[in-house]
């Protein structure tokens, strides 16, 4: 589904991604950890060209990201991405905000769209609140109502940037829980988390992100309990 090779990418002077490999299977949960600054929101920004690599290519579900003549409206209708911190209009619910994504995306009709908007915000948990203003929400339901607007727009892959960093610790496990429910429905993956717990239960494959490289990637229970790595031991120590 998504297929990385040599990706590096520069600011100025400094490499800080220096030649990724990395491929993502038809339903497969890729988990990302790596010390701050190791380039995980780097590699997945570049996934759906909200930067533009240096060199490598990037293809997903078939097109190449990475290609100049390719349309990055059509290619990121394949990329639902939700970020940490929270991307709602405040000026509108939660339902008019997913409605005005499948609305202006994907040109649903209004009726069409307010249908699925409400499957997708029921699928959250959210059924109870779909007429609340972001203001009245909770981070926890606010950041699900973002899960559910990029849901909604069915896309082939979901990139997952810490969406759980800033809330507070009891809303994070019901965004954890909307997380495993959308990989049990079958959608691909890419996580980047600093919850090792949910990285051992979700993940597929974990990849462990130094300076700019892959420095180890393998089964949970090979990359979180039996590191073989010095660097990748001390970072799960600071992480207890
Ligand atoms: P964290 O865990 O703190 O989120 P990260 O692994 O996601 O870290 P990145 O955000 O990818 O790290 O950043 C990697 C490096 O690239 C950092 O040193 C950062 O300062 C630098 N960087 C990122 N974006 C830019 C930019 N737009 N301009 C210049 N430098 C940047
Ligand atoms: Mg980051």
């Amino acid at each position: 589904m998504v297929r990385i090779q040599g990706l590096r990418k520069s600011f100025g002077q400094a490499e800080i991604l220096k030649g990724i490999d990395l491929s993502v299977n038809t339903g497969e949960v890729l988990v990302m950890i790596g010390g701050s600054g190791s380039g995980k929101s780097t590699c997945l920004r570049c996934i759906n060209r909200l930067e533009t690599p240096t060199s490598g290519t990037i293809m997903v579900a078939g097109n190449e990201v990475t290609c100049p003549r390719t349309d990055l409206n059509q290619v990121r209708q394949n990329i639902g991405m939700v970020f940490q911190g929270i991307h709602l209009y405040p000026h509108m619910t939660a339902l008019g905000n997913v409605m005005l994504a499948l609305r202006k995306v994907k040109k649903v009709p209004k009726p069409q769209a307010e249908e699925l908007a409400r499957h997708h915000l029921e699928q959250v948990g959210l059924a109870q609140r779909m007429e609340h203003y972001p203001s009245q929400l909770s981070g926890g339901q606010q950041q699900r109502v973002g899960i559910a607007r990029a849901l909604a727009l069915e896309p082939k892959v979901m990139l997952f940037d810490e969406p759980t960093s800033g809330l507070d610790p009891e809303l994070v496990g019901e965004v954890l829980n909307v997380m495993k429910r959308t990989r049990d429905a079958g959608m691909t993956m890419v996580i980047v988390t600093h919850e090792m717990q949910f990285a051992r239960e979700v993940g597929d494959r974990i990849v462990f992100m130094d300076q700019g490289v892959i420095l180890d990637q393998g089964s949970p229970e090979d990359i979180l309990g039996q590191p073989r790595h010095k660097r990748i031991q001390d970072f799960l120590s600071r992480m207890h």
